[in-house]
């Protein structure tokens, strides 16, 4: 299916692709290609913002959907998770916090 291709592109680009790229890789018409775009974006798979490309207006298409974080991300999580006190709004006493001491032993497990 032609959506389903078009997504599976796009998703694989996480920096963007633009619309007139994606029409020569997939080999479709420019009408075809504007529709499928149209109803990737109706159904709030894919966004795309204005860019000129060679002088001539185009399109950059770029995924919505989460594909899981990005190597730079991985770097400030342990166990799977961002630190618990990011948006910890409780009394705060890090000496003796259980969610901070499971987090840096996960830590401590991941480095060894
Ligand atoms: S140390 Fe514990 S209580 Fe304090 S901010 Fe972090 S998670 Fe919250």
């Amino acid at each position: 299916m032609v959506e389903n291709e078009m997504l599976e592109i796009i998703n694989s680009h996480r920096e963007g692709i633009l619309q007139s790229e994606i029409r020569k890789v997939m080999g479709i018409d420019s009408k075809k290609c504007s529709r499928t775009v149209n109803k990737l974006m109706k159904e709030h798979l894919i966004r795309r913002e204005d860019e000129l490309a060679d002088g001539r207006k185009t399109f950059r298409l770029f995924p919505i959907g989460f594909t899981g974080p990005s190597e730079k991300h991985l770097k400030l999580l342990a166990g799977g998770s961002f630190s618990p006190c990011t948006g910890c709004d409780l009394e705060c006493y890090p000496e003796t916090c259980n969610r901070l001491n499971a987090w840096v032993y996960a830590i401590i497990e991941e480095e060894s």
